[in-house]
């Protein structure tokens, strides 16, 4: 690491990217970052009004047309340029993300390269946008079905993975031939800011892509979102602001993405391989310091194997070291703040006070920044508010189950279905439980399952759409169907 601190965070801008510029907002307010290990005020940035919502709207739109027009090969090149860039400055973008977030450098190495990706595999999508041409069934004409770009796009982002959720809807849009207007979370802007920066270096056209950091997300979103200018919302964040934005969507009839909320039931049968399954664990619930969609929130584990594993995933859990992201060794940073303490320690508490054993941690750490001791909960009593709600914190709990038809009753007892994982040597129980088992994406044998080839996404109130793999671009595309006279009736 080369770079200082205080030298990253003074290259990150502090205003907002409408048509090509860095302007300051006409709020004149401004929004305060923090590090969530520390507390402390790392950067003050712009505070975007309703109208720089519209102003960016006004760049995305003024511009929509031109770039869609641009080469596919233009756009892939600009996409490439930009992986390249990032690569040189993944040291750069790590350690700001772990500033503004919290998580472990090593992890946000990681996400360098999963965010990165997303550059990468739609630079290359923008130039396979396919279409088909065919006789009509009655023989009297010929059928054109091609792609188009869906138009201005607005992509709003959660605080979790600041430069992947970003990268995840910017790159399809942009391959596609869409502008867009970027709105992160309040609590984690930086990183957009800088990636933005970034994108400007690598050639992207004024007003391609405008950014607006606000710390009053619903005063200035709703508009942008009635704009009839705008054709596209993509939203990633919790199940209710998603709900919300739903409808706002419909009076305008958007075409609308939404990665929401999850709830991952993570099974362990009694055919396991216990060690694999411990490794799958540690990660499905601890990477991001528990702060993940995907994080697994329910362990249902085989009542033959549930102490076995309990044991062995507590003695793992009391090796983790806390502390700042930056220090060395460190595998569990801060929670974003205190109100996201708050909410892990309720939910412990509730889950102990309704016969939940304690097996480990438990308790929120004194001190400066967000801390929560990672915890291990046993023999969780149905009804709980940890069974149902999003834990978004370094708890494990465990539930025991009967035989396969129980694990799959109480997997699916919730109302998200983003993800599953599960463990077990049985192929035709695996292949059995991709049927059975209601979510969009499923680990079998393994713990993590997020990658930019792949269509990431959910069922039931955890979502609308697919991001990654061939199907994260047509988020971005409409259909356009022509008809044609048969051509040798035409004279
Ligand atoms: P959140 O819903 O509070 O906020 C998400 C984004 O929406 C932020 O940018 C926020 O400023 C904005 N927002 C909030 N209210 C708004 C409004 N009224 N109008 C417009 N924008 C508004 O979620 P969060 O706390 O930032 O993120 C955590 C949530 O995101 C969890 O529920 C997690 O499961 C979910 N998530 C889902 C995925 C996925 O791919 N399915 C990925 C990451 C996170």
């Amino acid at each position: 690491m080369t770079i200082s601190e205080s030298d990253l965070l003074a290259k990150v801008p502090d205003r907002l990217f409408i048509g090509g510029k860095w302007v300051p907002s006409t709020s004149g307010r401004s929004i305060e970052v923090h590090d969530p290990s520390t507390g402390l005020v790392i950067k003050t940035i712009a505070d975007a009004s309703p109208e720089d919502g519209i102003r960016a709207v006004d760049a995305a739109a003024a511009v929509q047309q031109s770039w869609a027009a641009t080469a596919p090969r233009v756009r892939g090149e600009i996409l490439r340029g930009a992986f390249d860039l990032l690569q040189e400055r993944a040291d750069e973008f790590a350690l700001l993300m772990t500033l503004e977030m919290g998580k472990p450098l090593a992890e946000a190495r990681g996400e360098v390269t999963y965010g990165g990706e997303f550059l990468r595999w739609f630079g290359e999508e923008a130039v396979r946008i396919s279409g088909r041409y065919g006789v009509n069934p009655e023989g009297t004409g010929r059928m054109i079905v091609t792609h188009l770009p869906v138009g201005p796009s607005f992509l709003i982002t959660p605080w979790n993975f600041p430069l992947a959720m970003a990268t995840r809807k910017i790159a399809p849009a942009l391959a596609a031939g869409c502008t867009a207007i970027v709105k992160p979370a309040e609590l984690t802007p930086l990183t957009t800011l800088y990636f933005a920066r970034l994108l400007e270096e690598a050639g992207l056209p004024a007003g391609v892509l405008n950014v607006i950091t606000t710390s009053t997300s619903g005063d200035v979103s709703a508009p942008i979102i009635a704009d009839k200018r705008l054709r596209k919302l993509s939203f990633t964040g919790s199940t209710p602001v998603g709900r919300k934005l739903l409808t706002q969507a419909s009076e305008n009839v958007l075409r609308t993405s939404m990665e929401l909320g999850g709830n991952a039931p993570f099974l362990v049968f009694d055919d396991a391989d216990l060690d694999g399954a411990v490794d799958g664990a540690m990660l499905a619930k601890f990477r991001n310091i528990g702060q993940a969609c995907t994080a697994a929130n329910r362990f249902i584990v085989h009542e033959s194997v549930a102490d076995e594993f309990t044991a062995r995933i507590t003695a793992r859990v009391n090796e983790l070291t806390i502390g700042r992201g930056t220090d060395d060794g460190v595998a569990i940073g801060p929670l974003i703040n205190d109100g996201a303490v708050d909410k892990a320690d309720a939910l412990v508490r509730d889950a102990i006070d309704r016969g939940a054993t304690l097996v480990t941690g438990g308790s929120r750490i004194d001190g400066p920044g967000s801390f929560y001791q990672p915890t291990v909960l046993s023999g969780i009593v149905a009804g709980s508010d940890i069974l149902r709600e999003e834990i978004f914190g370094p708890v494990v709990t465990i539930v025991p189950f009967t035989d396969e038809a129980d694990a799959v009753a109480l997997a699916n007892d919730t109302e998200y279905g983003l993800v599953s994982y599960v463990f077990t040597r049985d192929l035709a129980r695996g292949q059995r439980l991709v049927e059975t088992l209601q979510t969009g994406m499923m680990g079998l044998n393994v713990g993590v399952v997020s990658n930019a080839a792949a269509p990431f996404g959910g069922v039931k109130q955890s979502g609308i759409g697919r991001e990654g793999g061939s199907e994260g671009i047509h988020e971005y595309l409409e259909t356009k169907y022509v008809l044609t006279p048969d051509p040798f009736l035409a004279g």
